[in-house]
């Protein structure tokens, strides 16, 4: 069995419930790509793959969409946890603000993907404040906006003057940023792989994937209910928990949490009900729910394996509970869910996607960081690439071996 991606009660699966089951897999077959793993990045993975007319399989140990995707507050952002500045200094001007374009890129591909159909994804876009947590990172804060600004994203730079007229906030200084928006990520992983399974795409779920084997030049992979998938190239989707299937050691886990309030009645002082993050480390964020809750995170700490008990969720329950009273001090706000979540930073806080020398065949998507829903989108991309032959010209910046 693998890890507990989460704890507690994740709003969205209490909001949504069971939508779609499929069946396990009982008895032997074939596919041209295997992605193992139906969360979000799962779906976007086999979305790209399928629109490119490859044969696709997925499969899932748990139910759909149960695992880290269905606890996470989902706010798309394309900025990463490095600042723009920072890529820049690391990678140059074209590839750092590459980076941040692929970011809203992936933005407006699931404003599209959510829009298809009649299902609501409660896709929303939205301005986003990103906050100086401290007067001493305002300085910091101004850098970051000078360089965004001049490599043409759309941002503002807000003094405290007009963060207080504008968003009623006091603080430090904030940059607003447009681009970014929220969905529901349970729903829309279903919408997506329930709409994919018309164009050809096969699904099990409740079947895991245990062993690998080598046969007339083609994987076999060994699920746990004893039945095999034969396929020419596998793209792992398997989120937090794939670190069992490398040598390279590409993340550090951790415990995040999570708060979803009871609907506001009052939303003052929280115009347009923007998103919100801050530049402390770990830091506080925030988005609305349609239903006018505060979804709010962070109180991270480090990952210790097993379950997250209920009296831990409750008192970093009640440190994102301060923060965002701090903040919005005429909002009454009640706690009606509280959860918390595995995820994973990397060391230079960008994803890891593509190949790794010890698995010939297999593609990996492990679009850790604060933004992993995005990235996923840029995941699918590469990897379709990657798996049809074909070259990707961002496909570098993502490399194991970068
Ligand atoms: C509390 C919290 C808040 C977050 N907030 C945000 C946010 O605001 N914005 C954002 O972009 N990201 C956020 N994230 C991160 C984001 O949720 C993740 O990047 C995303 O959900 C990862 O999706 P995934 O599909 O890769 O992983 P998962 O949803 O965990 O899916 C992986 C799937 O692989 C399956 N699997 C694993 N091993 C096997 C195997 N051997 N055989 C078969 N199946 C297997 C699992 O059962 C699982 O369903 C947050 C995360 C948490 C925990």
């Amino acid at each position: 069995m693998g890890m507990d991606l989460r704890s507690g009660s994740p709003y969205w699966l209490l909001k949504n419930g069971i939508l779609e089951t499929y069946p396990p897999l009982r008895k032997d077959t074939s596919s041209e790509v295997t992605v193992i793993g139906g969360g979000i990045t799962g779906a976007l993975i086999a979305h790209h793959l399928v629109e490119s007319g490859a044969e696709t399989l997925l499969l899932d140990r748990r139910d759909i969409a149960s695992g880290s995707t269905a606890a996470s507050t989902s706010l798309l952002l394309h900025e990463t946890d490095i600042h723009l500045k920072d890529l820049v200094e690391r990678l140059g001007e074209r590839d750092g603000s590459r980076i941040y374009r692929m970011g809203l890129e992936a933005i407006d591909v699931i404003e599209r993907l959510a829009g298809e159909g009649v299902e609501d994804c409660g896709f929303e876009r939205k301005p986003c404040l990103y906050l100086a947590s401290k007067r001493s990172h305002a300085r910091e804060l101004r850098d970051e906006y000078a360089c965004r600004a001049r490599l043409g994203f759309d941002v503002d730079y807000l003094e405290p003057r007009e963060l207080e007229e504008r968003f009623g906030l006091e603080g430090p200084g904030a940059i607003l940023s447009r681009g970014n928006a929220q969905v529901d990520p349970f729903r829309l992983t279903h919408h997506l792989l329930g709409r994919l399974t018309s164009k050809g795409l096969r699904i099990h779920d409740r079947t895991g994937v245990i062993g690998f084997e080598r046969e007339r030049g083609r994987l076999s992979l060994v699920t746990d209910r004893g039945a095999r998938v034969r396929t020419r190239k596998v793209v792992f989707a398997t989120g937090y928990e794939s670190q069992q299937f490398l040598k390279q050691r590409v993340g550090s886990l951790k415990t995040t949490f999570a708060v979803a309030s009871e609907p506001l009645e009052s939303l003052d002082g929280w115009p347009e009900r923007c998103l919100l993050w801050e530049t402390a480390r770990p830091y506080f964020y925030l988005r609305s729910t349609p239903d006018r809750r505060a979804l709010m995170g962070g109180a991270d700490r480090r990952y210790s394996k097993g379950p997250v008990s209920a009296t831990t969720i409750r008192r970093q329950a009640r440190k994102i509970e301060r923060r965002f009273r701090s903040l919005f001090p005429r909002i009454e706000m009640e706690i009606a869910h509280a959860w918390s979540g595995t995820f994973a930073e990397t060391r230079d806080g960008l994803s890891y996607i593509g190949e790794t020398p010890e698995f010939p065949d297999a593609f990996f998507a492990l679009s850790y960081g604060a933004n992993g829903i995005t990235f996923a989108v840029v995941a699918g991309r590469i990897l379709t690439d990657l798996c049809l032959g074909r070259t990707c010209p961002d496909a570098h910046l993502f490399r194991f071996d970068r």
